[in-house]
């Protein structure tokens, strides 16, 4: 059922405006969706024909009737836009002829929208830079990042941390944050007293996740949901689920199409991001990050296991009062895992294959709404420059694949169109 509604008036300054003037209404028709009917307030012309409520955002129109300002709705702080919206310049444009809809991705947002989207997500702000100098005073700037995070807290944090983990029967789930910050400050001071980085005794793992998480939560600092996971992260809950959220979130963002973090619901419901690869459909995507796939392991990864750790990560997100995703929307599960090795996650992309078309091979296909697997492994790349001792070719990257499920009977067209193997951050220098 179409809703009539009057569009309302823009009084206030149009500086960073995008204005349209078309000289038509219409001004825009959407054959995709009853939505809304949008009219002038004050001489009732029909400016939107049936829109989708988020096919326009941001965008002021100029009444081709009457000549007053007209404003259609704006984003919402940390809401995404389609994959295939055009973002319409500062200065406006003349429109000569009503405008068609006619696909369903399509959308138009003000250029001012695509770059208050940017700055939330931290897009477009990756260092360049290649190569790491890695000394004392380069870490403890990365340390500092992520000791803000603890406010005024930190001293007792720190205190009972260090009173914890001094005892004879060491807490089994220490705060992994805490423990990250505590072993980079020793690193710092270890490499104050040296410049020669071959006779430090360097633990990658811990150094690059370390330098994942300090560079995700800079990245992401002017998000409408950090304070969330700050707070999280702060109570020790989460912490690789929350770093690896924002990892995968950048990798989305940069690589594929936007997306939007979502705040977890009272129910706890809500799956952790949300992509709109067109209007009508949006595309959840639940992360797990098992302790299993978390380094050090002690042995490989065997294909039993890799099955046993996928068929439980799929049973938490898509069954049970607690689980994220259902027939609503279409959705996937990523699995995040922390320094495996290659080996390891090749056993892990190919368990997720295989359980996958088991699934799918049913007569009647299960979760018809699951896309598919998304499997991610954070890990670092190193190389010492052997000309100068003092610095390293380091680039954390996310590995990224993903795994179409052959069941999927949603409406999106999933391919594995994210591109795999891509490095988010080379090197994680901000
Ligand atoms: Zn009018």
């Amino acid at each position: 059922m179409t809703i009539q509604q009057n569009l309302p008036r823009w009084t206030t300054s149009v500086d960073r405006s995008s204005i349209i003037y078309p000289s038509k209404w219409p001004v825009w028709v959407d054959e995709h969706s009853d939505g809304v009917d949008w009219h002038c307030p004050q001489c009732n012309a029909l400016i939107g024909e049936k829109c989708h409520p988020r096919r326009i955002l941001d965008i002021l129109t100029c009444c081709p009737r009457c000549n007053i300002l007209l404003a259609f709705p704006s984003r919402l702080p940390g809401e995404c836009y389609t994959q295939g919206a055009i973002s319409l310049p500062g200065r406006g444009c003349h429109l000569d002829e009503s405008m068609y809809f006619s696909g369903k991705g399509m959308s138009i947002v003000a250029q001012s929208t695509v770059d208050a989207y940017d700055r939330e997500c931290g897009r477009g702000q990756t260092d360049s830079q290649q190569e790491l100098i890695l000394d004392s005073k380069y870490l403890l700037d990365k340390v500092k990042v992520l000791e803000n995070i603890f406010g005024t807290d930190l001293p007792s944090i720190l205190d009972r941390h260090r009173k914890a983990t001094s005892t004879r029967t060491p807490p089994k789930d220490p705060h992994r944050l805490v423990e990250l910050l505590v072993y980079v400050r020793e690193l710092s001071d270890c490499l104050s007293a040296t410049d020669d980085l071959v006779n430090v005794d360097l633990d990658l793992n811990r150094l690059s996740e370390f330098l994942l998480a300090s560079s995700m939560f800079h990245r992401w600092r002017h998000h409408p949901a950090i304070s969330d996971l700050t707070r999280k992260i702060a109570k020790g809950t989460e912490v690789r689920h929350s770093v690896m959220l924002l990892g995968l979130a950048s990798y989305i963002v940069d690589e594929v199409l936007p997306v939007e973090l979502k705040e977890a619901t009272a129910l706890g419901r809500s799956a952790d991001l949300v992509t709109r690869p067109v209007l009508h459909e949006e595309l959840l995507i639940e992360l797990k990050t098992p302790t299993a796939l978390q380094s050090p392991r002690v042995q490989s990864l065997s294909s039993g296991e890799a099955q046993k750790i996928l068929k439980k990560v799929l049973g938490a997100a898509t069954s049970g009062s607690r689980k994220q995703l259902d027939a609503a929307n279409s959705g996937m599960v990523a699995v995040g895992a922390f320094g495996i090795t290659d080996k390891d996650f090749a056993v892990l992309n190919q368990a997720a294959r295989d359980l996958l078309r088991e699934l799918g091979s049913k007569k009647e296909s299960r979760k018809p709404y699951l896309a598919g697997f998304l499997t991610v492994n954070a890990k670092a790349h190193v190389e010492f420059n052997e000309t100068k001792p003092s610095t390293l070719r380091f680039a954390s990257a996310l590995e990224v694949n993903m795994i179409p499920y052959p069941g999927y009977k949603g409406a999106l067209n999933v391919r594995p169109g994210i591109r795999t193997g891509g490095g988010i951050l080379s090197p994680p220098g901000r």
